[in-house]
Formats: C-alpha cells, sequence, structure tokens
C-alpha cells in the first residue's frame, strides 16, 4: 500500500519525499502526415528539400505548410530548395536523453537559400567540446548530408555540416 504525503503532513510528521514510479513507455505507431509533409517526406528519398511557396506573399516555408502562416492564402507551388543554407539559431546540448545522440550535440534553426523559414536539424562536424568553435556558428554556412538509406523520414538528412 502506498502513503499519499499528503497523510503524513495531516498526523504532524515530516512530509514523506513524493510519490514516484517507474514507469516504461515503448510505442511504435504510424501518423499520416498528411499531403503537404508526405510529399516533403517523399521528396527526402530523392535527396531533395522540397519546400511550398506562396503566391501571394513569396513566402516560402521548409518544411512546408500546407497554407501561408503570414498571409492564410493556400500554398500550392512546390519548389525544391538547395541543400545548403546558413545557421540563423543553434543550442549545444550537454545532457543527453534516453534514445538520444551521445552530447554534446547541436541543433540548429538553418535558413536554407531561398527559405523564408528557419528548418531546426542536427549540425554536426564541429568539435562542441571546444567552447571556442561554437561561438561563431550564428551565420556559418552548411549543407545537408543525406543519410546512405533514405525512408521518407526527416532522418533522410542525416545532419548539416558545415561548408567550408
Ligand atoms: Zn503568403
Amino acid at each position: 500500500m502506498t502513503t499519499l504525503p499528503t497523510e503524513r503532513v495531516r498526523d504532524g510528521s515530516e512530509p514523506a519525499p513524493p510519490v514516484t514510479e517507474t514507469v516504461h513507455w515503448d510505442l511504435t505507431y504510424d501518423i499520416h502526415l498528411g499531403a503537404t509533409w508526405g510529399r516533403f517526406m517523399a521528396g527526402l528519398i530523392d535527396q531533395k528539400i522540397l519546400a511550398t511557396s506562396c503566391a501571394v506573399c513569396g513566402r516560402v516555408s521548409v518544411p512546408p505548410q500546407a497554407y501561408c502562416e503570414s498571409c492564410f492564402e493556400p500554398t500550392d507551388d512546390w519548389i525544391e530548395l538547395p541543400t545548403e543554407g546558413v545557421v540563423e539559431a543553434y543550442t549545444v546540448a550537454q545532457l543527453g536523453f534516453t534514445g538520444g545522440p551521445k552530447p554534446p550535440y547541436a541543433i540548429a534553426g538553418i535558413r536554407l537559400d531561398g527559405a523564408s523559414t528557419l528548418l531546426m536539424h542536427w549540425l554536426s562536424g564541429i568539435d562542441l567540446s571546444a567552447a571556442e568553435s561554437t561561438s561563431d556558428l550564428v551565420s556559418r554556412r552548411v549543407r545537408a548530408v543525406w543519410a546512405p538509406n533514405r525512408t521518407g523520414h526527416i532522418l533522410d538528412i542525416a545532419h548539416f555540416v558545415p561548408v567550408d
């Protein structure tokens, strides 16, 4: 039987530590990506980064959006973007999580050439243990590195690396 912390407080004793219970979740399930993201993921198999372009305001979204986030018009125009761009934001994670990459690792917001939005992805090829190597990541040109076996998943782009 579990004693709840509030029961101990009522009788004047010290509060019990929070009640915890180890729970394990291991879920495998399919999600429907929809037509827009489905087309984007299918393009990755062929090493193509596809974006939608708004015919009204010209906003180029990657990952693609079915509707423009600026003027709310349907975005039916598809374009292929180059695999290079610029880091506009990033974070370096010093702690890992179960099933994740070994720390330190970096996640970057990358503006691909011609895009109006940022694509979030892994950034690699940089010594993240050296502080000076991460201080100038913003504005750094990077390119996508394709996974050898692509299945229509965001990790068909294995990661981005500096161009120079
Ligand atoms: Zn628009």
